[in-house]
């Protein structure tokens, strides 16, 4: 998908307008209530082009200082990852030092850049607040409120203007492809390379776009794997807390090109906010998951360790119930090599097709064993189901009444799904239809 980012100076308005493009459909997606919390991203939908829209501001900043370094990597997080750039202004306050430097960042990018200048429902001319930006040298403005929700339409209908025409290729192939996420320092870029270390064939010659091109494929076995590039991994240097809440921006991409997401964490920090997040959208996107804790060279053993760890994480994270936990060290090389093995399994499971008369065994089981909800007197039924859709695996329940299915259910129905097929390491997700 096409990535929108909105850059900005604070109280320009920037989250009013991230709400009023995707509010309504995070409540329709979403059946992970502990993701939905503090979103930067969510996915927008205009005239049936998908994007996905992302918020790169919201820390609280205390000094002058560091709010210039902020927005700055702003930029060129939006400039880096960003197919199209909402860069947005303030028509009542009119333009600020900030927004100069900001614009000079963006122009050099030569990334569609949509100025936007947000509060406009105030008592001013329009020519008056379009005069105060023109010597950004950028396009004319898009004029809108936010918070009135005043030419919203008109500024999406420029954004998807800009929408890149390949975006939307499935790849055909056999390649199992990995993205490698997790925060900076926790050994990425050392299990990578321990990855393709020995006895694996890097091949080269893979055709396809310019991005598959820094992609790294190899083959192990008769099988071959891609480990999808992530900017996050190329670029070296410290990078500051707080700040670093960025580094999921330049996931999402890698994300979105992935079947298995390869979910590292160091064992002497756990899981943290951020990597939720990031989980919480790979979770959403559908994507097959290994959980990798890595550095477990470095934690002392006794009893249980690896179980108890495990808990823990399945504890803090309930909905990635589904992707196994492995323990490694980049630095011995301990279970290291084990990760391929895993990661082809969860790949079939991403991948795998049930019979529809099985199916329909488990639910029909499922059911009697556990009523569906009812509602004024009027009962969901369950007429069939079917599996129309891979990576993920999808389900279409086929019923007398959508509105009567509801979410408890749907999460046992998913259960029983699972205890009878498995699909370890992959989501699964439930759609119902009236018949
Ligand atoms: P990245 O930023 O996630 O790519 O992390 P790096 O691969 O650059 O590793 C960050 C630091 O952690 C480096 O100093 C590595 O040597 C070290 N490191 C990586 N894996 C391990 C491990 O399993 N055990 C220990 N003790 N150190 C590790």
């Amino acid at each position: 998908k096409p990535i929108v980012a909105i850059v900005g100076r604070p109280n320009v308005g920037k989250s009013t307008l991230f709400n009023r493009i995707v509010g309504d459909r995070i409540s329709i997606v979403e059946d992970e209530p502990s993701i939905t919390r503090d979103r930067i991203y969510a996915e927008g939908e205009w005239l049936n082009n998908h994007f996905l829209l992302v918020d790169t501001g919201g820390i609280d900043l205390n000094s002058e200082k560091e709010l210039k370094e902020d927005i700055r990597r702003q930029a060129e997080i939006a400039i880096d990852e960003a197919d199209v750039i909402l860069f947005m202004l303030d028509g009542r306050t009119g333009l600020q030092p900030m927004d100069r430097e900001v614009a000079n960042m963006l122009r050099k990018s030569g990334k569609p850049i949509i100025l936007t200048v947000n509060k406009v429902d105030y008592k001013k001319l329009e020519e008056e607040i379009k005069y105060d930006f023109y010597e950004l040298g950028l396009d004319d403005p898009v004029l809108i409120s936010a918070e009135h929700g005043l030419n919203i339409g008109d500024l999406l209908d420029e954004v998807i203007i800009h929408f890149p025409q390949e975006e939307e290729i499935e790849y055909e192939d056999d390649i199992i492809r990995i993205s490698v996420i997790g925060r900076p320092n926790v050994g990425k870029s050392s299990l990578v390379n321990q990855v393709l270390g020995k006895n694996r064939v890097i091949v080269s010659d893979i055709p396809g776009t310019t991005r598959d091109a820094i992609d790294t494929y190899f083959k192990l076995g008769d099988r071959e794997f891609a480990i999808i590039d992530t900017a996050g991994m190329r670029r070296r240097g410290k990078v500051k807390p707080g700040i670093e809440k960025y580094s999921v921006i330049r996931s999402l991409g890698a994300i979105d090109r992935s079947d298995v997401v390869l979910m590292v964490l160091d064992a002497t920090e756990g899981m943290t906010e951020q990597d939720k997040r990031v989980a919480g959208y790979a979770h959403e996107d559908g994507k097959a998951m290994v959980i990798v804790v890595n550095k477990w060279d470095l934690i002392e053993k006794g009893n249980d360790t690896n179980k108890r760890y495990a808990e823990d994480i399945r504890y803090d994270v309930g909905f990635l119930n589904y992707a196994p936990i492995t323990f490694v060290s980049a630095l011995t090389g301990q279970r290291v090599l084990e990760i391929l093995e895993i990661v082809e399994y969860v790949a079939e499971q991403h991948s795998r097709r049930v019979k529809t008369n099985t199916l329909n065994n488990v639910l029909k089981e499922a059911t009697s064993m556990f009523e569906p909800p009812s509602d004024k007197g009027k009962r969901l039924k369950i007429y069939y189901a079917t599996q129309p859709r891979v990576k993920p695996p999808l389900f279409v329940l086929f019923v007398n009444d959508p509105d009567l299915m509801h979410f408890s259910y749907k999460r046992y129905l998913k259960n029983k799904i699972r205890d009878a097929f498995g699909f370890s390491g992959t989501p699964i997700k439930i759609i119902v239809r009236e018949r």
